[in-house]
């Protein structure tokens, strides 16, 4: 079946004894056995829930890997696929990306004796040079960036990950399997946070990882079932909610944020516009060629820092708020929020400066978003 069609029956077809089209939430935290050595397939929460399973198998179906497995958040998905790696590996990490993930392998991953190396990883050349200079065992990229928006060659990475052995994880949480499959271009897993679009209302924090084959697949499940960071049958529901109307609103969030782009790209006020879906974008080009959508988070630079405190004080349609991918537009500053956990000389070098602005287009009409930036931006 075709993506929307999994899309709108997510969660369906489960229940033959009650023909529920809703995916019925199960809080059961233990499973009857019918017999000693029998299982229903279900024997504690933790390790499988009907309605967790549900999602997973959505996901998986979506993404077309082997096995997906959903979290309690972005960062626990995150974590669980760290968990692939030992003691003295070394990772190839995205360098302008999500400051959480940075965070938590800076202050946490490194401790269990990980080591990670930060490179632009849009720029190939430059991403397989580094790959040459000493032995890695994964490759992490975030596409497009955040809050930058670069976009990184999947094939061609892809190509590299395989010829270095490397797992290659990518963070899809901006494009979602709508908009883009990395698992098609050679990714070993992929990572979302399930709060930003697959959740979309703004209403859950969650995380999902999709393996590409069963074994990866299985030693995912096993840390999940070991750590313990599982989504809640509720939420595993309330995300297989949204998922039914994933394709819907992302095709709108990013009409919407075409136009407020083009609307951004004419004006004087702005500086270093970043919109792949834009054609003079330096990303455009390559992420029309691996994805079907540019996605909704649009970054721009204004002159000061005291024109960005101006303008988070006196947005009116426009939230100041710390998130992405929900149907209220939202408008956040990295430097202070999302990204502040990166080292001074770090930002710098990637572009993310005190006057940069990061907007989520949200699902409200075009022409009231565009009315609320001009107005703060004159
Ligand atoms: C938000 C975010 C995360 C972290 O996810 P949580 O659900 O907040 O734990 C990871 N990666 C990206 C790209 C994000 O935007």
């Amino acid at each position: 079946m075709k993506q929307d069609t999994l899309l709108a029956q997510s969660g369906a077809r489960r229940d033959p004894a009650t023909g529920a089209i809703s995916m019925s939430i199960c809080p059961s935290a233990a499973f009857q056995h019918p017999a000693l050595g029998q299982s229903t397939g279900f024997d504690y929460s933790r390790t499988g829930n009907p309605t967790r399973l549900a999602l997973e198998e959505s996901m998986a179906a979506l993404e077309g890997g082997a096995r997906a497995l959903a979290f309690a958040s972005g960062m626990a998905a995150v974590d669980a696929v760290m968990g692939l790696f030992s003691p003295g590996d070394t990772i190839l990490v995205t360098e302008d990306m999500y400051g959480g993930t940075f965070r938590f392998f800076e202050r946490f991953c490194k401790n269990r004796g990980l080591r990670f190396v930060y490179a632009d990883t849009s720029a190939t050349e430059q991403t397989a040079d580094i790959l040459k200079q000493q032995e890695f065992r994964g490759l992490f990229v975030e596409l497009p960036t955040n809050p930058l928006l670069k976009v990184a060659d999947l094939n061609a990475l892809g190509t590299l990950a395989k010829k270095h052995g490397l797992i290659y994880i990518v963070d899809n949480t901006f494009l979602t399997p709508v908009f883009c499959r990395p698992l098609d271009f050679g990714a070993d897993v992929t990572v979302y946070s399930a709060t930003k679009y697959l959740g979309g209302h703004n209403d859950l924090v969650a995380g999902l990882a999709v393996a590409r084959d069963a074994e990866l697949g299985g030693r995912l499940a096993y840390i999940q079932n070991a750590v313990g960071a599982i989504l809640s049958p509720f939420e595993s529901w309330l995300l297989l909610r949204s998922l039914k109307t994933l394709s819907l609103r992302l095709k709108k969030h990013a009409e919407n944020a075409r136009e407020v782009a083009e609307f951004l790209s004419g004006h004087k006020a702005v500086a270093n516009l970043r919109y792949p879906g834009l054609s003079t974008d330096p990303g455009h080009a390559i992420l029309t060629s691996q994805a079907r959508g540019h996605g909704a988070i649009i970054s721009f630079e204004v002159a000061s820092h005291a024109e960005v405190e101006r303008i988070l004080a006196s947005v009116k349609v426009f939230f100041f708020a710390e998130s992405l991918g929900a149907a209220e537009s939202l408008i956040t500053y990295p430097f202070v929020q999302t990204h502040a956990d990166i080292p001074a000389d770090m930002r710098t070098r990637s572009g993310l400066t005190d006057r940069l602005l990061r907007l989520s287009v949200g699902l409200e009409d075009p022409g009231d978003l565009i009315e609320d930036i001009a107005r703060v931006l004159n």
